[in-house]
């Protein structure tokens, strides 16, 4: 691909870079530098106008809203919990899939009034109950959600499930699906105007990797 506008692309370390990589080869870009063991967090690419930033998952809608990013990969439930403001997002990936959902102890009581829901998802999980008329004390934490409802800080949890695994191991179960995830590529407003030349081609050849 030749253009001459500079591209800046928002990826996270783990399972969303290692899953991009080959999508992004297919397109024609490889980074210059292996972020597993490369402390940049800039990184070039094999194309002299795109390079790649390296930022926390949760991190990636912020900086393409922004526009310090023109395009980022960034998990269905991140973007959900953002709100999506500023962006664009023309295509799913189909890469780090998983599912949201409530979780608990077995016979854990879904219907009960002002149900305690620990989840680092605060916006999804009000807007998830509020859109069948419950209202929900919602706990924010950063991580262990599984905890939980073990030691009685919350009846249940809302959070990313893959294997379901982690759930039991920890003696909890799945009581409702909310959503499939997978990760989206999201593209800043004002830079799919004004770098239309550069992006469009880049997202269609995204597209065609992913497989149309
Ligand atoms: P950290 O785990 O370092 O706190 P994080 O959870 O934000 O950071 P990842 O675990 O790499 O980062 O998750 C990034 C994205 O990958 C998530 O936003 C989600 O879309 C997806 N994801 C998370 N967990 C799983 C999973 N178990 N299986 C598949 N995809 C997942
Ligand atoms: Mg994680």
């Amino acid at each position: 691909m030749t253009f001459d506008a500079p591209i800046t692309i928002a990826l996270s370390k783990g399972r969303i870079f290692k899953d991009s990589l080959p999508l992004l080869a297919q397109a024609g870009i490889e980074p210059a530098d292996d972020p597993e063991t490369s402390r940049k967090l800039i990184l070039g690419t094999n194309h002299p106008r795109v390079k790649l930033v390296l930022i926390r998952a949760t991190d990636v809608p912020t900086y393409v809203q922004w526009g310090a990013a023109d395009l980022g990969v960034s998990g269905k439930d991140v973007l959900m919990e953002h709100g999506g403001e500023g962006l664009y997002e023309p295509l799913d990936l189909r890469i780090a899939r998983c599912r949201m959902m409530v979780a608990g102890l077995p016979g854990a009581d879904l219907t009960r009034p002002r149900l305690r829901i620990a989840t680092k998802y605060l916006n999804t999980a009000r807007l998830f109950f509020a859109g069948r008329g419950q209202q929900v004390d919602v706990i924010k934490l950063y991580g262990s959600m599984e905890l939980a409802p073990l030691v009685g800080l919350s009846d249940l949890i809302v959070d990313l499930v893959e294997s379901g695994n982690t759930l039991k191991a920890n003696g909890l179960v799945p009581l409702e699906q909310m959503y499939d995830i997978s990760s989206r590529l999201v593209v800043n407003k004002a830079s799919w105007k004004m770098k239309y030349g550069a992006i469009m081609p880049l997202v269609e050849a995204l597209r065609e990797a992913v497989g149309g």
